[in-house]
């Protein structure tokens, strides 16, 4: 049984196509450049990957491209469309209105719709990938929509709500909702597993460390705190992402500068956090070379991001009242040592005894990094996103492999 995943974005569309007997990926691919010229990037299993130029004016084309990819006689997988059972979108916010993955029909477009003044690039971009797969592969097709905020949805009051005015709070939907929930889940039940224990048995700090970042407090099987606010610039410093920052700062911006609200995003969205910081790369692994060649801006850029998740660990430690586990995962939680080592070395006292010797060796995981003695374990698990939505795309598809 075959299941495709798209992840939309404003200007691009990633997807990859599962075989879900065995989690096999047979292709994924990434369409770029949407609406302003087009770029397909293809690659089957175990084969080299094909860029191609195309015109993509819109998501329904960079959708077509995809799907004549899948079936071409070159570097198709697919004989006929046909095989494809049903399609997972990832979607950025839900909003208040998903606790968990659901099958996409009007009343869920609709509702992704309404989310759109909270994400204003990625839910229209969502509706259009959603609609582009009606479009080429049938209304019938089995659609559905898992959202990065889902998740978060059991965080309590007390840790969603900002101390603004209730009544604009309420008009402009301002609260957290927490982000790659899907991740964090995820990782906790792997971690579950790799432990022996019940999922719903034990409290869990997962590091979500990628491009986008964020931190969740898990208490037996249910997130009660996330990193990520309203939007996804709060919290730890990120690529480009800000993180956390005074609000004063943002209208002393706006009123020093004189930028608009645009240029303003641009700012906090693209040019700021470890970029910003460095002056040279988005990416740790650029910075940590930097820093090695006794580059001070990308050492400080180093020790922001590590005094970060430290603290915020920390600060879920006392929400969580203790943790069984800390659970490091995505590209940079999956693969730098360094960033593992300064965020948690000398925490034995809040009962995280790292072993430095098990971090250096960890390849990615699933693997222990502390101590046989820690009272909480740290683990590094590598999350993936896509087979979670794959997987909650057959079961809501209502299908059943043979
Ligand atoms: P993700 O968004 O999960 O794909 O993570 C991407 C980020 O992970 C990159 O921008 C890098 O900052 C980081 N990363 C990937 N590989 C490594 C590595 N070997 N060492 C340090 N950081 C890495």
């Amino acid at each position: 049984m075959i299941v495709m995943v798209i992840n939309s974005g404003s200007s691009s569309l990633k997807y990859q196509l599962f075989e879900m007997n065995g989690g096999k990926v047979l292709a994924k691919g990434l369409c770029e450049r949407i609406g302003i010229d087009g770029l397909l990037t293809h690659q089957p299993a175990g084969k080299d990957k094909i860029v191609t130029k195309l015109d993509m004016p819109s998501h329904q084309k960079a959708i077509e491209a995809a799907m004549s990819a899948l079936i071409s006689k070159e570097h198709g997988v697919l004989k006929s469309l046909n095989e494809i059972s049903a399609v997972g979108h990832r979607i950025g916010h839900g909003g208040i209105y998903f606790s968990d993955s659901v099958r996409i029909d009007d009343s869920v477009k609709d509702a992704i719709r309404r989310v759109i003044p909270l994400a204003p690039l990625h839910n229209p971009a969502a509706i259009m990938g959603i609609e582009a797969c009606e479009a080429v592969l049938g209304k019938e097709i089995a659609q559905v929509a898992v959202c990065d905020t889902a998740f978060h949805q059991s965080i309590p009051k007390k840790a969603y709500s900002y101390s603004l005015p209730l009544d604009l709070c309420e008009k402009h939907n301002i609260r957290r909702y927490g982000f790659h929930g899907t991740s964090h889940k995820y990782v906790a039940q792997q971690a579950a597993s790799f432990i022996g224990r019940p999922y719903e048995s034990l409290n869990f700090i997962t590091c979500h460390l990628g491009n986008g970042s964020s931190i969740a407090a898990i208490e037996k099987g249910k997130s009660i705190d996330n990193t990520m606010g309203m939007t996804a610039l709060e919290g730890l410093v990120m690529g480009t992402r800000c993180g956390d920052i005074d609000p004063g700062a943002i209208s002393s911006l706006l009123r020093e500068e004189q930028i608009s609200v645009e240029r303003l995003d641009e700012i906090l969205y693209k040019e700021s956090g470890l970029l910003g910081l460095s002056g040279i790369s988005p990416d740790v692994r650029d910075i940590e070379l930097a820093a090695k060649q006794g580059n001070t801006n990308a050492q400080n850029a180093l020790d922001v991001l590590c005094y970060q998740i430290r603290k915020y660990i920390g600060a879920y430690m006392a929400a969580l009242g203790g943790a069984d586990a800390v659970v490091f995962t995505a590209g940079i939680g999956e693969n730098s040592a360094l960033v593992r080592a300064n965020a948690l070395r000398g925490l034995n006292r809040l009962g995280i005894e790292f072993d430095e010797e098990r971090n250096n060796n960890c390849k990615g995981g699933p693997a222990l990094i502390s101590t046989d003695t820690s009272p909480t374990l740290v683990l590094v698990i590598p999350t993936n996103e896509e087979w979670v939505i794959a997987n909650d795309a057959l079961r809501l598809s209502g299908q059943k492999l043979q």
